[in-house]
């Protein structure tokens, strides 16, 4: 019996997703469900998905065997009470977005063992189906974050997927994962979306935008992107988010010291340090 799919939310990731999975072979049917009729129409224009609806209530009538939920994260929890009076016991429920945590316990709750937290490591500033490409995650980390309650055939069926999009799986806490992606995604993101706000304050009497460099351009590309799915990852990864936060305004305070006082050698170093550790990055 082959598999059938059903994407929640059909826009960059989740279309892509679609889009990877049949460039890698996946032979099943693939559905969506998304709140807006238009995203459904140009997602089987695109040919992204083979039907779908902008009704919950249709999973019953496609009656896939795994379900993505695709959509900002602070509507998985409703997503999900809303599915599971339509769900088979063998179905399996997992997910796409930026914030594990806290987040994958009580969807587990709602959605039983069946359910397997995933957080690709790709994307880009853009959002909507229209944007989504079948190589996105080719060679990119997938995180997968199951718990002790996991059902281990359904975990494997998710590692599946994704070894058939070109994604390399790694397995992490879900706590874990919102500490390790509130520093290295989520923090970069808030600073970009501030660096604009500042720059708009600064823009009395001249238009500072007129200006853009290269370096506030490559700076500030993430502050493009989708404004609600930045909302719901900031407060649902609220705490270590403002961990983090407290952490870099210290930097920039020690940063301001330094300049301020004029201490030569080590704002060098300070620099000399952050220059090296970003090149090892390359
Ligand atoms: P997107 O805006 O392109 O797509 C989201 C889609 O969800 C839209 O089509 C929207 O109409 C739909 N939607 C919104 N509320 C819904 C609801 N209640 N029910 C059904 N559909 C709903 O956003 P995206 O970039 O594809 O992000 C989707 C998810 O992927 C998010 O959870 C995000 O955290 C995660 N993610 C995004 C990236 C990225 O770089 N874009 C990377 C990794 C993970």
């Amino acid at each position: 019996m082959s598999l059938s799919l059903l994407i929640i939310g059909v826009g960059f990731m989740g279309g892509s997703f679609a889009l990877a999975l049949r460039r890698g072979g996946f032979e099943g049917k693939i559905y969506g469900i998304d709140v807006s009729p238009e995203v459904i129409d140009r997602a089987k224009k695109l040919g992204v998905i083979e039907d779908g609806s902008d009704k919950l209530e249709d999973v019953g009538r496609f009656s896939p065997s795994i379900i993505v939920l695709a959509s900002p994260v602070r509507t998985f929890e409703g997503i999900a009470k809303g599915i599971k009076p339509f769900l088979k016991d063998e179905t399996i429920v997992t997910d796409l977005g930026s914030v594990k945590g806290r987040l994958v316990l009580r969807l587990e709750d709602i959605l039983g063992p069946r359910f397997v937290g995933g957080h690709p490591i790709a994307g880009t500033e853009k959002s909507g189906v229209e944007n989504s490409f079948g190589d996105l995650f080719e060679g990119r980390k997938v995180i997968i974050t199951p718990t002790e309650r996991t059902d281990r055939e359904a975990l494997e069926e998710v590692v599946k997927l994704w070894k058939l999009t070109g994604g390399k799986v790694e397995f992490m806490d879900p706590l874990l994962h919102d500490w390790v992606f509130g520093a290295v995604s989520h923090l970069p993101h808030a600073v970009a979306f501030a660096l604009i706000d500042a720059l708009v304050e600064m823009s009395d009497g001249v238009d500072l935008f007129q200006y853009p460099g290269a370096g506030f351009k490559d700076f500030t590309r993430i502050a493009a992107s989708d404004p609600v799915m930045w909302r719901d990852i900031f407060l649902e990864n609220r705490e270590n988010l403002l961990k983090a936060l407290e952490v870099y305004q210290r930097s920039l305070q020690r940063l301001k010291a330094l300049i301020e006082e004029g201490r030569e050698e080590e704002l060098t170093e300070y620099l000399r340090e952050a220059r090296s550790r970003r090149i090892s990055l390359e």
